[in-house]
């Protein structure tokens, strides 16, 4: 066999608290809509609904390795570029309408992750009912911290997930709020599409979600999983 085109290299992101140089390799990354009840609210919605899910390509990754400032490069057409801190999952073993009693051990990890958005873009394909894609899944729209592997882990109801911009808080509140739990998340999405090693779900976002600049520096932090750090640059 041979390609008539180089093979793109495959996505990865860095392995925290594991061997040095270690990658945890990127498949698919699905992201759940309005999973905080505050977040649905602010957005104009009840939090009362099923999950819902979107996707980002895989290379829409920008992985930042421990203790690193990532430069992600502020995206074209968009006037209104918005931060989502998240909880990033990453699956290590697949499968098909996995139950929520058994999503557990498909988990490899977590991460924290932001769900970069062009909101007016996401905002213009929500009113004409048009796929949310030019929104959320442009380049480098998924920066990624280290994945840390789950029994390094303690992610419990109680753990933060915070944001902030120039050292001003803007995103607080903790895991425990999320409507849709990490395994619910995991029945759902094995539900609809079969899960693969090296999936990453990005779990959704607390409420506080807002506009960044060039120059901004986004500072993420979950405990007990990690943090990260980017700089929006001039793109
Ligand atoms: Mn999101």
């Amino acid at each position: 066999m041979s390609f008539v085109v180089t093979p793109p290299a495959p996505a990865a992101v860095p392995v925290a608290g594991g061997a040095p140089g270690a990658q945890f390799p990127v498949h698919r990354i699905y992201c759940v809509g309005r999973n905080y009840v505050e977040h649905a609210k602010e957005m104009g919605f009840t939090g009362r609904e099923p999950p819902f899910f979107f996707m980002k390509p895989a290379d829409a990754v920008l992985p930042v390795a421990e203790g690193m400032v990532g430069r992600m490069h502020y995206p074209s057409l968009t006037k209104d570029l918005h931060h989502e801190v998240e909880l990033v999952v990453a699956i290590g073993q697949g499968g098909r309408n996995i139950t929520a009693a058994d999503a557990m051990k498909h988990v490899w990890g977590y991460a924290v992750g932001l769900d970069m958005t062009r909101r007016d873009l996401q905002g213009e394909a929500k009113k004409q009912g048009r796929p949310w894609c030019i929104g959320k899944g442009f380049d480098e729209s998924a920066p990624i911290g280290p994945i840390r592997p789950a029994a390094q882990c303690q992610v419990g109801p109680d753990t933060a997930i915070v944001l902030d911009v120039n050292g001003a808080k803007r995103q607080a509140s903790t895991i425990g709020k999320l409507i849709w739990s990490i395994p619910e998340i995991i029945e759902h999405v094995s539900a609809a599409w079969t899960l693969a090693p090296g999936d990453l779900i990005f779990t959704g976002t607390p409420e506080g979600v807002a506009a960044v600049v060039a120059g901004d520096t986004l500072s993420a932090r979950i405990d007990g999983v990690g943090t990260l750090q980017v700089q929006v640059v001039q793109g």
